[in-house]
């Protein structure tokens, strides 16, 4: 039986009428995982600008910095819409009020028809829904919960330092609010098999409006990348991770919006798997293996 699924770029035509590109932005410093608030050293698989590998140092202005991402995607044309994606560390950590500002900035930028904000379930107090809730009624507003993974062994593994029942909570929490909430789960984490995989999928599947699926990329000077260099685990082949993300889309319920379908890691210091480093090549291989298990994104 053959299976549609609804991609980002149709997500954003209905919702805002247009393309829309994504700006890769910082506000936040820190984590609660690497500030010693709930651990430290972060995630193992976390670089050093906490997975904001595109995006701008959060010191720059952000005009600053809205214009270099601009420039970043080669954009020169006018009457182009973004999305201003805060995607460095946490989101709604730290010092709530600076980070409003920050965002009340991007709000106000003409071209910016959207926000998202990535965070963590653990961070998503009184105050920081409050937050959220006032910057929603001003532009379509996106939460993106870094989940990876419903198995606590695999969450103590990676040292995620919450617990799935905080995310289900966070998850409820958001659904009050009028937003769009992104969970983002990773494929290949140390010691899970391809059910652990699918069974992640179709819990989060119950859970979240959009999705981002993404391939375990090995960071040099992570943790990660000492556990690998130890041989203590193994990447996904490529025929895998196709395969992963074929079965994935057939079990995600018809409304969830896939965000991506694999990761953007900086090439210059991937690890592994290399194979993963021509993004073009990815894409064409894993549109062939979704077309043979008759797979389509919603047009
Ligand atoms: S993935 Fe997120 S929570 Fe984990 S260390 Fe990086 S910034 Fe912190």
């Amino acid at each position: 039986m053959s299976k549609e699924y609804i991609s980002a770029n149709a997500y954003c035509r209905r919702i805002f009428g247009c393309k829309v590109y994504k700006l890769s932005l910082s506000a936040a410093t820190t984590c609660p995982n690497r500030d010693g608030t709930v651990g430290f050293g972060g995630c193992v698989f976390c670089s050093a600008d906490g997975s904001g590998d595109f995006a701008a140092p959060a010191v720059l202005p952000l005009n600053k910095q809205i214009e270099d991402a601009k420039k970043r995607l080669g954009n020169k044309g006018e009457g182009l819409r973004y999305i201003a994606y805060f995607q460095s560390f946490t989101g709604t950590h730290g010092d709530l009020a600076h980070l409003e500002q920050i965002y009340l900035q991007a709000v106000e930028h003409p071209e910016i028809v959207g926000l998202s904000i990535a965070t963590r379930p653990d961070c998503l107090g009184e105050n920081a829904i409050a937050m959220l809730e006032r910057l929603s009624r001003l532009k379509p507003l996106w939460v993106e919960l870094g989940l990876q993974t419903i198995h606590e062994e695999t969450a103590k593994r990676i040292n995620r330092c919450y617990s799935l029942d905080v995310y289900k909570r966070a998850m409820d929490e958001l659904k009050k609010l009028n937003i769009h909430r992104i969970t983002h789960v990773i494929f290949g984490l140390p010691g899970e098999s391809h059910q652990d995989m699918l069974e992640t999928t179709a819990y989060v599947g119950q859970c979240t409006d959009g999705i981002k699926l993404q391939l375990l990329h090995v960071i040099e000077g992570t943790a990660l990348a000492e556990s690998y260099r130890r041989g203590d685990f193994e990447v996904l082949k490529a025929d895998e991770y196709y395969q992963i993300i074929a079965d994935a889309l057939k079990i995600l319920p018809d409304s969830v919006v896939v965000h991506r379908l694999t990761g953007d890691g900086a090439k210059k210091d991937l690890l592994a798997p290399l194979w993963s480093a021509d993004k073009k090549k990815v894409l064409n291989n894993m549109n062939r293996v979704l077309r043979l298990n008759e797979i389509y994104p919603v047009l």
